[in-house]
């Protein structure tokens, strides 16, 4: 990724989901995204984009907006520096990893282009041609799920993701373990919904559909561990995945990682190392990125799978927003790596 002078624009750029998602920290309707574009000397553009989500991650487009106005005279003066010197560097000015991870994305996206190669033939020599991606399910009521949850099994998913700790879970995971059948794995999220005690009798009661996993059942690492220790189901942690000490911890069966959250793809993959260190699984996923963000979690997942399992991961989002071409369709529950130059996507 060597690069000279680093030229920076940024867009505002609004995406509304077709449904509101109901969480556990609040409904999603719409997402709002910095697209940035980096152009080096000569004339080649890479772009990203940051996609912070306040409600869930405390970080707000205003900050996102201004860190990225920093980080522009910082490029702007660059000299001789390669893509991890310009994050580096970015990141002395403001250490922002939703704001660093546009920009890391869009320095891959720029040495994809100018050497033709796809951003995963970047990371690896062998990048697995495709990825498993869940379903997620956003009806908060039982029949919607169970609809939803039956049309993604038409589909070819094999792994749906349910939303809990939002009110009536255990009727709304039979209802849709009822319409998958035994075979397809139900994955549940609570975003940290409960404390200790609360996720150990709610884990338990949600146990007899058969999870795959249970994902943030209460935040902290403390906490996760002991909810770990008391229960059969395997944890996974996503939120949490943000603490200091959190990815070498050893103390869930898998963890989420985000490109927003690591600052970026190189982020990510060192981040995957120390999972993968610990004994515990990884996947991926975003809060609901654009497409941007998105293909840079199926690069960097495709990377990864060529060296070791890649659980299921959270991608399969691009087809919930509105008037959006979905440039990562899913068939048969799996996204295909883009072959094209750089992320292989166009924003927006
Ligand atoms: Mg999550």
């Amino acid at each position: 990724m060597g690069d000279q002078r680093v030229r920076l624009t940024v867009e505002r750029q609004t995406l509304k989901l077709r449904k509101p998602l109901e969480t556990a920290f609040g409904t999603v309707a719409r997402r709002e995204l910095a697209i940035v574009a980096l152009t080096g000397e000569d004339g080649v553009t890479g772009y990203g984009e940051a996609a912070p989500l306040e409600a869930y991650d405390g970080v707000s487009i205003e900050r996102v907006w201004q860190a990225l106005q920093d980080y522009q005279p910082v490029l702007a003066h660059s000299r001789e520096m390669n893509g991890a010197q310009l994050v580096d560097a970015c990141r002395q000015v403001h250490d922002l990893p939703t704001a660093l991870a546009a920009i890391d994305m869009a320095l891959w996206d720029r040495a994809g282009r100018r050497t033709g190669q796809p951003v995963a033939a970047l990371i690896t020599d062998k990048p697995v041609a495709t990825i498993e991606v869940n379903a997620t399910l956003t009806a908060s009521d039982r029949a919607g799920a169970a609809e939803e949850a039956a049309q993604a099994v038409r589909q070819g998913f094999s792994c749906l993701k349910v939303k809990v700790g939002i009110g009536d879970d255990n009727g709304r995971l039979a209802a849709v373990r009822a319409a998958t059948g035994p075979h397809v794995a139900l994955r549940v999220d609570a975003n940290g919904a409960w404390d200790v005690d609360e996720a150990v009798r709610a884990i338990d009661a949600m146990a007899s559909v058969g999870l795959e996993l249970v994902e943030e059942p209460t935040h902290g690492l403390q906490a996760v561990r002991e909810v770990r220790e008391r229960v059969a189901a395997r944890v996974a942690i996503d939120e949490t995945a943000a603490e200091h000490g959190a990815l070498g911890a050893g103390v869930a069966d898998a963890v989420c990682l985000k490109i927003s959250r690591c600052g970026g793809i190189a982020g990510l993959l060192a981040a995957a190392t120390l999972v993968r260190a610990s004994g515990a699984e990884v996947y991926l996923a975003s809060t609901f990125d654009g497409p941007l963000g998105v293909a840079a979690a199926v690069h960097a997942a495709a990377a990864l799978a060529s060296r070791g399992p890649v659980a299921p991961c959270g991608l399969a989002t691009l087809s919930l927003f509105e008037g959006v071409e979905d440039q990562l369709p899913v068939h048969e529950g799996r996204i295909s790596v883009p072959l094209g130059a750089g992320l292989g996507v166009t924003p927006g």
